[in-house]
């Protein structure tokens, strides 16, 4: 494991990656990416946000490195470049709701809990109108 310390360069892509992380909307955007990525209509739906302010979000994650987009045919879907940042945002879900169990490992129980939203309603992206 590489020491920070030593590794100053390592240190600073690390602080950039976690400033890229620090705002809820960008928070909720990455967990709505689990799994199989997400359209952007599915984000602004399921969040309750104009599309312009997600896509503002968006950049500011792709900038980061921490996700990418693919054009689908008439639109684009995003999807996160390395899943290991899921462990991350599950243990700031955990140290910031910690489960109820004393002595339970945070992380571990919030991977537990992890699982991919279903398809929403009101949503009228390629993946929600087909059931999921
Ligand atoms: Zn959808």
């Amino acid at each position: 494991m590489i020491e920070l310390a030593d590794n100053p360069i390592v240190a600073e892509a690390a602080a950039s990656l976690a400033q890229a992380l620090a705002h809820p909307v960008r928070l909720q955007i990455l967990e709505l990416l689990r799994d199989e990525g997400a359209y952007v209509m599915h984000m602004t739906t399921t969040l309750g946000r104009p599309k312009a302010n997600v896509s503002q979000h968006l950049a500011i994650l792709r900038a980061a490195g921490l996700v990418v987009d693919e054009r689908e045919g008439m639109t684009v879907i995003y999807r996160v470049r390395d899943p290991h940042i899921f462990d991350l945002v599950d243990c700031l879900k955990a140290v910031a709701a910690p489960p109820a169990e004393p002595g339970q490992s945070h992380c571990r129980g919030a991977r537990r809990q992890a699982r991919r939203a279903g398809p929403q309603r009101n949503c009228r992206c390629p993946r929600c109108r087909c059931g999921g």
